[in-house]
């Protein structure tokens, strides 16, 4: 069983997508087990994508995340990981397929709705970054 951390974007929360995107999530069979609504500061954006530093899309990125309020889950089952990156579907919403998360709800590359860790490594340390343990149930 993994614990994986997903982020409804501001995209998903301004366009009231929270119940129906978090829906997906339980259908699957997965357990939402930590959730938060807030508002990334630059220095915790800076650090959720450190890895993208430099590129071009990156000043973007980190001024659209602390644009708007976000929803921070928790989120655990089995491959939990693996499964919730195929929810989400590939980056851009016009390639993403449909039935997925992207795919049904967006058209846009930057404006993607969610966020999910790739790896277990990512997901431990992006727990980390926005969740105490005793907000984890
Ligand atoms: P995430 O890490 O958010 O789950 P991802 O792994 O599908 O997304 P990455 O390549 O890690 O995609 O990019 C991180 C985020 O940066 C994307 O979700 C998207 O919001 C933004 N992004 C990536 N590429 C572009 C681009 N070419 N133009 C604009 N925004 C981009």
């Amino acid at each position: 069983v993994e614990t994986t951390l997903i982020i409804l974007k501001p995209d998903a929360v301004q366009r009231q997508l929270m119940g129906r995107i978090i829906a997906r999530f339980e259908d699957k069979g997965l357990q939402v087990v930590g959730a938060k609504l807030m508002r990334i500061t630059e220095d915790l954006a800076g650090k959720h994508y450190a890895e993208h530093e430099g590129k071009p899309f990156y000043a973007g990125l980190v001024k659209f995340m602390t644009s708007n309020p976000v929803l921070v889950l928790a989120i655990r089952g089995d491959e939990a990981i693996e499964v919730c990156r195929r929810l989400l579907g590939k980056t851009n919403g016009i390639e993403a397929d449909p039935g997925t998360i992207r795919g049904d709800f967006g058209l846009s590359k930057g404006y993607n709705l969610v966020h999910g860790s790739d790896s277990a490594k990512s997901a431990k340390r992006e727990l980390e970054l926005f969740f105490t343990k005793d907000e984890i149930h």
